[in-house]
């Protein structure tokens, strides 16, 4: 594709598709303005989205200082994305003061005592390029550290598990059966090949090499290896009490951290994710509701999208990204934004909106 031809192709991309954030903020002359070399990598960052012309972000980092090195068109999206306005410093507040406000379900409605809860923190190691960009030995290489750290963590008495890998031939090898299983149970990942999004950006590339996850003996503490960022570190658990699913995750990634190289971090975009939804706390939290009524048992998403929007929440199908509700109306509801909000203030988003679906779906 010529300059002219892509350029031109976003544009088509701003009008057929203005919620692409990527074509939503491209500034020609920004990029014309790039040498070769810069013009090059921004190329491999938004190519996702210029050939996913329905993507809602549009592009994926490939290494960490591509935030920096491309902050005029990643900060625009950003900004967007996270509903950080114009006035105020793209920053990332850390709070994991988890305990100080009481987040129990259970005291909007007991009905709401046992949801699917998760929550999970994109993570990637400084010493390695984002999965975009790796090869198939590096993919390997990380794997090897990543099992190193969990074989420590399994000694521990409060998160002591199994790492279970799909690259063939790894000593932690588990059978297509094992893993089949283990994504129906939400647990695991989903085949990453059939991605189009995925794929054009490389994320999903030599799948299935370098892919893997850790899962403690209670499985409610769960690490990814090798799926959209280096790592997915999440705590998961039916309850309905946020306050110990947070807890749980902030012990565990305190302990897996110290195992492990450093991480991507900065002081303005927070954790390095590849997505630059991901940036910041890095943290998506869900709870699967069944809301029948709001989503016309299961078949339409658009009231409760529209709804879950107006209280910074956004709506997943209950198989996770690009999936559709259930049967019985389980919808995935999780904050929007990671970025410019604290861990802390995650969690009340997430209690204070789920209250808020809850009164819409249970009034009169
Ligand atoms: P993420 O991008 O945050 O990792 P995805 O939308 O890709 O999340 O979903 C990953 C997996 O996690 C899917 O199997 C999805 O069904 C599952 N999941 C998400 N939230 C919950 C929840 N609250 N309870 C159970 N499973 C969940
Ligand atoms: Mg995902």
């Amino acid at each position: 594709m010529t300059d002219e031809q892509l350029i031109a192709r976003i544009e088509e991309i701003k009008q057929s598709n203005p919620d692409n954030l990527m074509a939503r903020h491209f500034d020609a002359d920004d990029y014309l303005a790039l040498d070769a070399p810069l013009q090059e990598r921004l190329r491999k960052i938004i190519a996702s989205g210029v050939q996913n012309e329905n993507s809602s972000m549009g592009a994926y980092a490939m290494a960490p200082d591509d935030y920096d090195q491309f902050a005029p068109l990643l900060d625009a999206m950003i900004r967007d994305f996270h509903g950080i306005p114009a006035d105020r410093p793209i920053a990332q507040p850390h709070d994991w003061n988890v305990g100080a406000v009481a987040c129990d379900l259970g005291a909007i409605d007991p009905a709401l005592k046992e949801v699917s809860m998760r929550v999970r923190v994109a993570r990637n190691v400084a010493s390695f390029p984002l999965p975009g960009a790796m090869s198939q030995q590096q993919r390997v290489a990380f794997e090897e550290v990543a099992a190193a750290a969990f074989a420590k963590l399994a000694e521990n008495p409060d998160f002591g598990g199994q790492y279970l890998s799909i690259t063939p031939g790894s000593p932690y090898e588990i059978d297509a059966d094992e893993y089949n299983r283990r994504v129906a149970a939400h647990q695991m990942f989903k085949d990453m090949s059939n991605d189009k999004y995925l794929n054009v950006a490389g994320i999903s590339g030599d799948w299935p090499y370098g892919r893997g996850m850790y899962v403690s003996e209670a499985e409610d503490f769960l690490v990814w290896v090798g799926e959209e960022d280096h790592l997915r570190i999440m705590s998961m658990k039916a309850g309905g009490n946020l306050n110990e699913l947070f807890a749980r995750l902030q012990d565990g990634l305190e302990i897996l951290s110290a195992l492990l190289p450093a991480f991507a971090m900065s002081d303005k975009y927070g954790a390095i994710a590849s997505c630059p939804s991901n940036l910041g706390a890095g943290m998506r939290s869900s709870l699967h509701m069944k809301l029948p009524r709001l989503t016309k048992g299961g078949t339409d998403l658009t009231r409760v999208t529209t709804e879950a929007k107006s209280l910074g929440l956004a709506v997943r199908g209950a198989g996770g990204e690009h999936s559709d509700a259930g049967s019985d109306g389980l919808v995935d509801v999780s904050p929007s934004a990671r970025l410019g909000v604290s861990e802390m203030q995650i969690m009340q988003r997430l209690y204070d909106g789920a209250a808020a679906l809850w009164a819409m779906e249970t009034a009169g």
